[in-house]
């Protein structure tokens, strides 16, 4: 699944999260502004260490507690999506729509992949049992292409 990053995808990004924001009643500064456009434009899942790394020049007196806390922000409106992998660091997303994980235990790339059949899988009966699903997600984890050849490479 691609997104492009031409100046039209990021008016249209700055149109959402203005709505979003005008409906969760936050205030747009140019702070929330910039954290959420290096979030969008960074695809690869980025924690807040790294949003904080990618900003921080452009926003030269942000710190990393206020990004950790406009990320969260931001997740409690569902502009961005928290994930995390066993062993790594949490992540946010701000891919929406539905869609699936490959994560590489060896670089830690988070690859995003599309399964519309799972998508549209009806859930297993002891799953309705259980309760109220909410969403369903798939994880892979394993070793990205890349990372296996450069073990195969010695
Ligand atoms: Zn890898
Ligand atoms: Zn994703």
């Amino acid at each position: 699944m691609t997104r492009n990053t031409s100046d039209h995808d990021s008016k249209e990004q700055i149109d959402f999260f203005r709505k979003i924001c005008n409906e969760r009643g936050i205030k747009v500064t140019p702070q929330r502004l910039e954290i959420f456009l290096e979030t969008v434009r960074s695809r690869d899942h980025p924690s807040a260490e790294d949003v904080y790394d990618r900003v921080k020049t452009r926003l030269p007196t942000i710190s990393l507690d206020t990004v950790y806390r406009t990320l969260a922000t931001f997740e409690r409106c569902g502009l961005v999506v928290k994930v995390q992998f066993l062993e790594d660091r949490l992540r946010f997303d701000t891919n929406l729509e539905a869609h699936h994980h490959l994560f590489c235990t060896d670089c830690k790339n988070v690859v995003d992949f599309s399964w519309p059949e799972f998508d549209s899988l009806a859930l297993p009966q002891e799953v309705a049992e259980w309760g109220l699903p909410e969403s369903k997600q798939v994880s892979i984890r394993g070793k990205c292409r890349s990372c296996v050849r450069k073990h195969e490479g010695k």
